[in-house]
């Protein structure tokens, strides 16, 4: 599968990149998109017409990880194309009652030609177009999840981490996968407080515990950065992640491209 960075900003846009979006498209033709963050939508549909996804999955409901579900409510509804079927909506928390605030809609609002809202929690798994995604408990301020993407046809497995300190839930998650796309929002020596974010030392440890397990991610495995937020250096993370894990680790940028 092919994953393509939309947007990485940690916390909110930034001067070079909107916030959380990540697309995901798999060997079998299936898309979907992880996380739909403020400013997203506009490099959204620089890859792909976001009329064609198959799926939408929200790692938590804060306004960096799903704003631009207002802005994709209104896609759906006017575009000349749109389809008139609701595209699947997958959230640990309820998105239609967060849809309702952004977009300041009267609470009698109906999404449904638009949107098909499911709750999901730790341990649920869900197949689409292709792609089986399992969910694991994230460990962040709100109801939040990891999700982990396997592609039927070409085998490959991701593991994003969402917004989430590192904890064992973590640690096996991503022993599941070829590839994680780990937050690393906070900065070492900088953000003490726990149970928010990872620093880059805490990205690092999660790779080297996940190959520890050895389930399989391995010493080999990928590691990428990504949430860092505008004002966090990527050196210092780069560097605090690499004293902690001994493989490939690099960060995310806009449009960057992971063969998975
Ligand atoms: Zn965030
Ligand atoms: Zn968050």
């Amino acid at each position: 599968m092919k994953l393509t960075v939309i947007g990485c900003s940690g916390s909110m846009s930034g001067p070079t990149s909107a916030a959380s979006s990540y697309l995901v498209r798999g060997q079998g033709g299936g898309s979907i998109l992880l996380d739909l963050g403020a400013g997203t939508i506009g490099n959204l549909q620089n890859h792909i017409d976001p009329l064609s996804l198959d799926a939408i999955v929200l790692s938590h409901l804060h306004a960096d990880h799903c704003a631009d579900l207002a802005a994709m409510h209104v896609y759906r509804r006017w575009h000349p194309a749109a389809p008139g079927t609701p595209i699947p909506v997958y959230a640990p928390a309820d998105a239609g009652a967060r849809l309702q605030q952004l977009a300041d809609d009267s609470a009698c609002e109906d999404y449904s030609p638009e949107f098909d809202f499911h709750v999901v929690a730790p341990g649920d798994t869900v197949s689409i177009a292709g792609l089986d995604l399992a969910f694991s408990a994230a460990w962040h301020t709100v109801p939040a999840v990891s999700i982990r993407v396997e592609d039927r046809v070409g085998g490959g497995r991701a593991l994003y981490t969402g917004d989430s300190d590192l904890n064992d839930e973590l640690v096996a998650a991503a022993s599941e996968a070829d590839f994680v796309l780990a937050e690393a929002a906070f900065e070492e020596g900088r953000d003490t407080v726990r149970g928010v974010h990872m620093t880059g030392i805490r990205a690092g440890q999660l790779a080297s515990r996940a190959a520890d397990v050895g389930a399989r991610f391995t010493e080999n495995g990928t590691l990428v950065l990504t949430h860092l937020q505008p004002w966090t250096s990527v050196e210092k993370a780069l560097a605090d992640a690499r004293s902690a894990f001994g493989g490939e680790v690099s960060v995310a940028r806009p449009d960057a491209e992971y063969e998975i």
